[in-house]
């Protein structure tokens, strides 16, 4: 899939356990470079490299692909250390312990997914929008229809052809519609489906399909995403799984941070023990445009708790979603 040489671009872009998963142990240096790096797949320069050095990397990659995965994640966590807590006093102990109870935190999501307001990680017009009154809805919609207006008269066509008069509502109403995950949140969604059932095996819902918007190019990309977890007795209506990937993509994204923030949003609502996100899509920005790889896809994963800890665990869900081949 993404690791033939065709997608080498793609492969790169995701920061993810699939990578890891493959062996390539250099890319895990690179994976913190990666997630800061502005994306840019579009316009050639991560191309694939030529000439001898990228037929010995395409070399390095494939023998790599048979060795038994290797991930940082996968070393056994280091042995506690002993604290000289002697001289400590009560208070220094307190301390110590909201600081790794922060650092844990921090690490498994960046931002509450639930903000103090309801709405789910808002965006600076969220609010607005939400709370617009009819006038209001008006005046944004005949703004957007005039920028698309020039946007009609900037490629070289005349906005008033029949054809294209009515283009510039279609498009707005479009818009808004591609971007309507602004408007929804994480707690109106999931709408207290969580149930106790006891149960503590994987659940997987696999191939939900997802269409975003790349924020880099205003242009589709689109593709299927797969969320695992597993549950610490509480399950969530099955159902919610793919309407929070839904909110999510129907904003302007890319697919790292889309992976991401399903995964976080899962794990916050639910608080299993684990919770694993890979998603596989084709970005139009790159096939229409740019390097034009029209067969390539992207893939991203995020593992979280038991996913991230156990590689037992992650290979499982890798192979019932059929990735890890
Ligand atoms: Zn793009």
């Amino acid at each position: 899939m993404a690791h033939t040489p065709d997608t080498s671009s793609g492969a790169e872009s995701s920061s993810t356990a699939v990578n890891g998963l493959k062996g390539d142990k250099r890319k895990h240096k690179s994976r913190d470079l990666s997630k800061k790096r502005s994306r840019d797949h579009g316009d050639g320069k991560n191309a694939e490299p030529s000439g001898p050095d990228a037929a010995h990397a395409m070399r390095e990659r494939r023998s790599s692909i048979s060795k038994p995965a290797r991930d940082f994640r996968d070393k056994p966590e280091p042995a506690p250390k002993k604290k000289k807590r002697k001289i400590s006093t009560a208070d220094t102990l307190k301390e110590e312990a909201a600081a790794e109870e922060a650092a844990e935190s921090s690490t498994r999501s960046p931002s509450p997914v639930i903000d103090f307001d309801g709405l789910s990680r808002p965006s600076v017009g969220t609010r607005a929008r939400l709370e617009e009154d009819e006038a209001q809805r008006e005046l944004r919609l005949t703004k957007m229809k005039g920028a698309v207006r020039t946007l009609l008269e900037c490629i070289g066509e005349d906005p008033d052809r029949e054809g294209l008069l009515a283009t510039p509502e279609r498009y707005a109403k479009a818009m808004l519609y591609f971007t309507k995950g602004y408007q929804e949140n994480v707690r109106d969604i999931v709408n207290g489906a969580i149930f106790q059932e006891g149960h503590n095996e994987m659940v997987i819902v696999k191939d939900i399909e997802v269409f975003s918007m790349c924020e880099h190019h205003l242009v589709p990309f689109t593709g299927k995403m797969h969320i695992g977890y597993i549950p610490a007795n509480a399950v969530i209506g099955i159902s919610k799984l793919p309407r929070i990937a839904e909110m999510f993509a129907r904003r302007l994204q890319i697919q790292e941070r889309l992976t991401k923030e399903v995964a976080n949003a899962v794990m916050e609502v639910l608080q299993p023990q684990g919770v694993a996100v890979v998603m596989e899509s084709s970005h139009l920005c790159m096939v229409m445009r740019g390097v034009q790889k029209t067969s390539s896809t992207t893939i991203t994963s995020c593992v979280l708790g038991c996913f991230e800890r156990k590689e037992k665990t992650r290979n499982e869900f890798l192979s019932l979603i059929g990735v890890n081949r």
